[in-house]
């Protein structure tokens, strides 16, 4: 049995809530710092693996997402020149009972908010942390006020933490989203996430994404990849030319583009790909994306928040060395889809004409036969590199 702790997290994020409720939970005193005034998530939605699922069953709120989400069971996306599929993952390939849950950001926050006041975390808004004393165990504020000090400081600040030395190089392409009301006549799959290609220069996506809460109406997620460089000239363009080309790739998502009728309805996010180590430095540990940071082409990044917040909550459980046997449980993991994300993401966005010509006539074959079916299904439930297993947790499905 560990001694209580005091323990300083900064950012209410996926991975600062839930390593917060963990640690209150085990009975140690725990303060989440944001720099929002307001508790409240900003961005798309997002999908919810097996891991990640696993991880929000053992905190007692797996149900509450499963309730407020959208069980997807197949990722599916065809190439609009060819009108040929090239990517079709079907979870049920790995097990019968294996999905994904598509949610809004806003209510998978909302759960792990009130589970983390429950718990008794006490989270302080409107503090921005520029700096943090890692020997000292206290974080800086932009008043320069010294906050702490703890036994352990936790870094939750997402990709653009200010604590994570090297600045990341941001990927050509991002993308544009918009959460919408699931249309009342749509041809989109309930349960699929659903996208469409021209080689790996335009892409559009299409994700339910449940209800912000209950009795909210039911909505999806729509993507439209686009080049950092293009945001601007998208910004100054008349909406009109953005919505025939994405209709063009895309017809049946006329009934979608009908709804936005403003730019500021599309949010633009930039991707980045980082890796952080080592991943704590003295009384300081890096988690989720602080610690390793990609684009969202293989859906994992708050599904690894998740996990690193259930390693960090067990090796402070062990009483050991904390450092050592939290990266010890999460370094395989994180190395693995790391290194698949950076592989991936050129394939679906990017302005290569070698690597979506791959995709569609070799690698889109070759996945529709065994043993590549289950292998896919496990690459995107986040299961190669058995993440559970090293924390002595089984999924649960
Ligand atoms: C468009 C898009 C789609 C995505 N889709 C998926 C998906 O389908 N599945 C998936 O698993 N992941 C997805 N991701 C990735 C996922 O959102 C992140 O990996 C995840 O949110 C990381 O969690 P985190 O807790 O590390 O950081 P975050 O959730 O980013 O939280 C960081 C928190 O820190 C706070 N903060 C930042 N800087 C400071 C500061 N200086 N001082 C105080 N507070 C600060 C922020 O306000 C925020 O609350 C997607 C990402 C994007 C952009």
């Amino acid at each position: 049995m560990s001694a209580k702790l005091s323990i300083g997290i900064a950012g209410a994020g996926v991975g600062g809530l839930a390593s917060g409720i963990l640690l209150a939970r085990a009975g140690h005193r725990v303060t989440v710092f944001d720099q929002f005034e307001a508790a409240g998530p900003v961005g798309s939605g997002l999908m919810l693996q097996e891991t990640g699922l696993t991880i929000l069953g053992a905190l007692g709120l797996r149900a509450g997402a499963e309730a407020l989400g959208s069980p997807i069971t197949r990722l599916w996306g065809v190439s609009s020149e060819t009108g040929r599929a090239v990517l079709d993952v079907r979870y049920g390939a790995l097990r019968k009972s294996l999905i994904g849950i598509g949610i809004q950001r806003a209510a998978l926050f909302d759960l792990l908010f009130e589970a983390a006041k429950a718990a008794g975390v006490q989270v302080v808004l409107g503090t921005r942390i520029v700096s943090a004393d890692s020997e000292a165990g206290v974080f800086r504020d932009t008043e320069g006020s010294a906050l702490g000090p703890y036994d352990l400081l936790i870094d939750c600040m997402g990709v653009r933490s200010p604590l994570a030395s090297k600045p990341s190089k941001e990927l050509p392409y991002g993308a544009l989203w918009a959460t919408l009301p699931w249309p009342e006549s749509s041809v989109f799959d309930d349960a699929a996430l659903e996208q469409r290609y021209e080689a790996a220069r335009k892409m559009a996506g299409v994700m339910p994404s449940g209800r912000a809460a209950p009795g909210a109406p039911v909505s999806l997620t729509y993507f439209w990849s686009i080049r950092g460089d293009a945001y601007e000239a998208f910004r100054t363009a008349p909406l009109a030319d953005w919505k025939r080309e994405a209709s063009a790739l895309w017809p049946e998502t006329a009934v979608l583009l009908d709804q936005i009728t403003e730019h500021d309805q599309l949010t633009f996010a930039r991707y980045r790909h980082r890796t952080h180590w080592p991943a704590t430095e003295g009384r300081l540990i890096r988690l989720g994306d602080s610690w390793h940071a990609t684009s969202p082409q293989l859906g994992q990044g708050a599904n690894m928040a998740l996990l690193d917040a259930f390693a960090l909550a067990r090796a402070v459980e062990a009483g050991g060395e904390i450092a050592a046997d939290y990266t010890r449980m999460r370094a395989l993991h994180v190395r693995l889809f790391q290194g698949m994300s950076h592989m991936f993401t050129p394939v679906y966005q990017s302005d290569s004409a070698v690597l979506p010509w791959l995709r569609d006539w070799l690698a889109a074959p070759v996945s529709k036969i065994w043993p590549a079916l289950p292998l896919l299904a496990a690459l995107v439930s986040g299961g190669i590199g058995a993440p559970l297993a090293k924390l002595g947790l089984r999924a649960e499905r």
